[in-house]
């Protein structure tokens, strides 16, 4: 009897020990939620920060940043995260006032960028970015993330502010970030060589969300269909389009999944050209990694050509 007792009292000591442990023990911590504006930046930080931090988007897969507006859940989601990474150059356009208040969370990756490399739509907006220093980013073409060069320049910089934010995973973001270089550097150089077997390749979009990476591997950029994202081209622009269409025999005319096809349909009816789809945004490539999406790009560019 007096065993059992004893041995009751032990198996309680475990059990209270078991217990307390568990109590005592210090809270999995949660990991640093990291909100990126759009997908590509989602792809790129997911990459840079493995398994480290929580990557989320918070634009929706269909939603084009021209246009899209916060919810308040989107609102609720932005204050629960430790930083947000927003493109800038007025990409993100309804959803400014709200980035703007999240005070040092914000990064914005345009920051990165120097103004000697950025696309201006108009002379005269080159001309006034060099002129004043505020105005820089005035008339900007804001798809940066589009030019591998342009992504190094982020991943060097965003790794190491994240490293300053964060310096326990300094050694880890600083690993991932050669990676993401190493493979940008892979896919530049397929791409490149692949695009020499073109001569003078040109193409149209319907909007201007690819010029960076178009002028980065020389490839022509006849005109987008629309001047501005999510405004309908003047029946004069169409004319300039349609000569242009001729005079360089361009095959295809290209869409992005996030904006109304519409206006290119009319216009590939009329010139008989093909539609075709590339995707900016990358929420509909499959992409695994930053360098992936400007490979799968290619791909769909590549079949217009
Ligand atoms: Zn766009």
């Amino acid at each position: 009897m007096r065993r059992i007792a004893i041995l009751f009292i032990m198996i309680m000591i475990v059990l209270c020990l078991l217990m307390s442990c568990k109590l005592n023990a210090p809270k999995a911590k949660e990991k640093p939620l990291i909100i990126t504006t759009i997908y590509p930046y989602e792809l790129l930080v997911r990459e840079l920060t493995d398994t480290l931090f929580t990557v989320e988007t918070l634009l929706p897969a269909n939603a084009s940043p021209h246009t899209w507006s916060p919810a308040p859940q989107d609102i609720v989601k932005l204050q629960k995260a430790d930083v947000i990474i927003a493109n800038g150059l007025g990409l993100e356009t309804n959803l400014e006032k709200t980035l703007a208040k999240t005070g040092t969370k914000l990064i914005t990756v345009s920051d990165y960028i120097k103004k000697d490399k950025l696309i201006y739509q108009h002379k005269d907006d080159e001309h006034a970015a060099e002129n004043a220093d505020e105005q820089k980013y005035e008339g900007a073409n804001p798809h940066i993330w589009t030019s591998p060069e342009l992504l190094t320049d982020i991943v060097i910089e965003l790794s190491e502010e994240l490293s300053r934010r964060f310096p326990m995973h300094k050694t880890a973001l600083e690993r991932n970030a050669r990676q993401i270089i190493m493979e940008l550097f892979q896919s530049e150089s397929k791409i490149r060589s692949e695009r020499n077997e073109y001569e003078n390749p040109a193409v149209i979009t319907l909007h201007d969300a690819f010029v960076y990476f178009l002028q980065y591997f020389d490839i022509e950029h006849i005109g987008s269909v629309q001047p501005s994202a999510g405004k309908d081209p003047a029946p004069q622009q169409l004319k300039e389009l349609a000569d242009k269409i001729k005079s360089k025999g361009i095959k295809a005319i290209f869409i992005e999944p996030q904006m109304n096809p519409r206006p290119a349909e009319v216009l590939s009816e009329e010139m008989g050209l093909k539609v075709l789809q590339y995707d900016d945004l990358g929420t509909v490539l499959g992409a695994e990694t930053i360098a992936d999406y400007l490979c799968k790009n290619w791909e769909a560019i590549k079949a217009g050509l």
